[in-house]
C-alpha cells in the first residue's frame, strides 16, 4: 500500500539566522493565526482538488514534518489546531513518524507540552554548531548548554527521537572546532545527524555577502572551500565511529533512525506540502509524477487562492533526470534494474555513457552489478554529477 507522507512549512522566526536560505522571517505574532486558517483551508480543499487533477491521494499517512521556521513559535493552542485538521483530514498511522523542527532555546514549556500531546515523536534541532561564538556569528541564539539542555529536556518528555543539524563552514569555524562540535553530538546520544556545507547563493545574507566580499556578516571568517570540503569529510568516518553511519549525502544515522520523510524525497514516494514555499509530488492516475509548489512570498500566500487549478505532470524524461539526481543522494543509490522496469531497457541503455564516464573520472561506483552510487569523491562533487544527468536523449 502506498502511504503519504505530510509537510507543513511555518516560516516565522525569532532572528534571521544570516546563512538561512528558506522561505522564513520575522513576522508579527498577527500572522500567526491567519497563516494556521490559511493551512486548514489548504488542508480541507486538498482532497478535492487532487481529484480534478486526477492525482491519487495514498489512503493513509505514516510521516509528518513540520518545518520552516521554527514551529514552535505558534501558540500551543494553535499547534493543536493543525493537529486537529490535520487528523480530521488524513488516517494518520499509529506508527506515522511525526517530526517538528526546533530552534535551541525557543520551545517554551507548554510547546513542548503541547508537541507530546499532538503525538509528535521525533525533534530535528537546527543547531549547527555547539560552539557558542560561532553560533553567535550567525545570529543563533543558543549556547551549547541550552542545546544540550534542550535536546535532554525533549528527551525527558518522552520524545527519543531526536536529530541534530550541523553546518561545515560558519564563519570562525577551525578543524578543531569543527571536531569538538562533531564530539558533543556524538555525547549527546541522539540518534540521527544532518550536517551541511555552508550553500553560498544570493538568498541569504551571508551568502550575498561571500559573493561581493562584503564584511558585515563575518564572510571573511568563512573558512576556504577546501577546509569545507575537509571538514564534511572528516565528519563521515567520525559520525561512523559512534555509530551514526552516512545514509545520505547530508543526513546519518544509527540502523532503523533514518528520516522515513526525508526518504519520500529521495525515493519518490508521495507527499504533500502545505504552507509558504512547499513543494508537493504526487503520482496522477497515469502513473506519471505530478509536481507542484505554493510560493515564497508570506503576503502573497496568504492571498492567493488555494492550490492551483492544474498540477503539471513531469515528461518521462524529466522523470529519468530526477530518479538519477535524486536517488544518488542515497548512500544505497540508483538500481538499474528498478529504473529499466520504470522506464524502458533502451532509455536506461542511454544514461549508461554517463555513468561510465562517472565512474572513470572516480566519481561513482557500481556494486553488486546492479547498483550505482556515489563515490565519496562523487559526494563531495555531486552537484557537478547530478548535472550529468540533465538532458539525457529522448526516451523512446
Ligand atoms: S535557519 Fe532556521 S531558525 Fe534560522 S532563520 Fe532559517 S529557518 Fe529560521
Amino acid at each position: 500500500m502506498e502511504l503519504l507522507g505530510l509537510y507543513l512549512s511555518v516560516p516565522f522566526c525569532r532572528s534571521k539566522c544570516t546563512y538561512c536560505n528558506f522561505a522564513s522571517g520575522v513576522y508579527p505574532a498577527n500572522y500567526h493565526e491567519r497563516y494556521v486558517a490559511r493551512l486548514e483551508d489548504d488542508l480541507r480543499a486538498i482532497r478535492s482538488r487532487a481529484r480534478t487533477w486526477d492525482a491519487t491521494l495514498p489512503a493513509a499517512v505514516d510521516s509528518i514534518y513540520l518545518g520552516g521556521g521554527t514551529p514552535t513559535l505558534l501558540s500551543p493552542a494553535l499547534l493543536r489546531r493543525l493537529f486537529i485538521a490535520l487528523r480530521r483530514e488524513f488516517a494518520i498511522l499509529p506508527t506515522a513518524e511525526i517530526t517538528v523542527e526546533c530552534a535551541p532555546g525557543q520551545i517554551p514549556p507548554g510547546a513542548l507540552d503541547s508537541l507530546v500531546e499532538c503525538g509528535v515523536n521525533r525533534v530535528s534541532f537546527g543547531v549547527q554548531s555547539f560552539i557558542d561564538s560561532e553560533a553567535r556569528l550567525t545570529g543563533r541564539l543558543h549556547t551549547r548548554a541550552i542545546a544540550l539542555e534542550d535536546i535532554r529536556r525533549v528527551q525527558a518528555a518522552g520524545i527519543r527521537d531526536v536529530s541534530v543539524d550541523l553546518i561545515a563552514g560558519l564563519p570562525g569555524q577551525t578543524l578543531d572546532s569543527w571536531f569538538e562540535s562533531l564530539a558533543i553530538l556524538a555525547d549527546s546520544g541522539v540518534d540521527h545527524a544532518s550536517v551541511y556545507m555552508l550553500e553560498v547563493d544570493d538568498d541569504s545574507r551571508l551568502g550575498r555577502e561571500l559573493l561581493v566580499n562584503g564584511g558585515r556578516y563575518h564572510a571573511h571568517d568563512v573558512p576556504a572551500d577546501d577546509l569545507i570540503a575537509e571538514l564534511y569529510t572528516e565528519a563521515i568516518p567520525f559520525l561512523a565511529g559512534h555509530g551514526l553511519a552516512q545514509y545520505e549525502i547530508s543526513n546519518f544515522a544509527r540502523p532503523g533512525n533514518e528520516s522515513l520523510h526525508n526518504l519520500k524525497y529521495w525515493r519518490r514516494d508521495p507527499y504533500l506540502g502545505f504552507g509558504l514555499d512547499a513543494h508537493s509530488m504526487l503520482r496522477a492516475r497515469s502513473g506519471d509524477a505530478l509536481r507542484f509548489a505554493t510560493i515564497d512570498d508570506l503576503d502573497g500566500y496568504l492571498a492567493a487562492p488555494s492550490w492551483p487549478d492544474s498540477a503539471r505532470p513531469l515528461s518521462r524524461e524529466e522523470a529519468l533526470e530526477e530518479a538519477w539526481f535524486l536517488g544518488l543522494r542515497l548512500n544505497e543509490g540508483v538500481s538499474l534494474a528498478a529504473l529499466r522496469e520504470e522506464f524502458s531497457a533502451p532509455a536506461i541503455r542511454d544514461c549508461l555513457d554517463t555513468v561510465q564516464d562517472l565512474e572513470s573520472d572516480g566519481l561513482l561506483a557500481f556494486s553488486d552489478g546492479d547498483r550505482v552510487a556515489l563515490t565519496p569523491r562523487g559526494r563531495l562533487l555531486s552537484n557537478e554529477v547530478f548535472a550529468r544527468f540533465l538532458a539525457e536523449p529522448a526516451l523512446v
